[in-house]
């Protein structure tokens, strides 16, 4: 599968009119090119890389499923709902913590690339397009299966970090 490079479609007018409502309710997903940078080649630096993400608190873990019900980790931004401490949820849906009352607080090239590939069509018809023969979401959740191993790291040592002991 070739990279994908988004093209800006924003429809600003529209989705003002629209106020945000699939912001509203689940983030869009990272590509994971978009989280780590090209001088993370080690393990080591993938996991440093993703404790400096998740610390940030701005993004979570969260568990996808490709077209084929294969599932993955992936991340996206924290949410209205994103519990406590923990920052890894299984449930990413909630208000994204990016939406401000004029929309998205990112510009185009900072946003997830699966909100960066929604063709805006309000009301109803809001789309991704499919990308070979997946949908944009199947094809993120994938790119994430590279990072498997680090991610079970991660999250295995930020639920010590984090749990709360009774
Ligand atoms: S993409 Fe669609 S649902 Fe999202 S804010 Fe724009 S018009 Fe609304
Ligand atoms: S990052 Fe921006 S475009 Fe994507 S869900 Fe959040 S507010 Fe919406």
């Amino acid at each position: 599968m070739n990279k994908v490079i988004p093209i800006n479609n924003e429809n600003i007018s529209m989705c003002q009119k629209c106020g945000g409502e699939c912001c509203k309710h689940k983030p869009g997903l990272y590509h994971p090119d978009q989280i780590l940078s090209g001088s993370d080649t080690t393990t080591h630096d993938r996991i440093k890389r993703f404790h400096e993400v998740l610390d940030s608190g701005k993004f979570i873990i969260v568990d996808v499923y490709d077209d084929n019900e294969k599932r993955h980790w992936a991340i996206q931004p924290r949410t209205s709902l994103t519990q406590g401490k923990i920052a890894e949820s299984a449930d990413g849906w909630g208000v994204c913590v990016n939406l401000t009352n004029n929309g998205c607080s990112l510009n185009f090239q900072e946003r997830p690339m699966e909100c960066q590939t929604l063709v805006p069509d309000w009301p109803n018809s809001c789309h991704h397009p499919i990308i070979g023969d997946q949908s944009v979401y199947s094809y993120i959740s994938r790119e994430w299966s590279r990072y498997r191993v680090v991610m079970r790291i991660v999250l295995d040592q930020r639920w010590e970090k984090y749990a709360i002991k009774g």
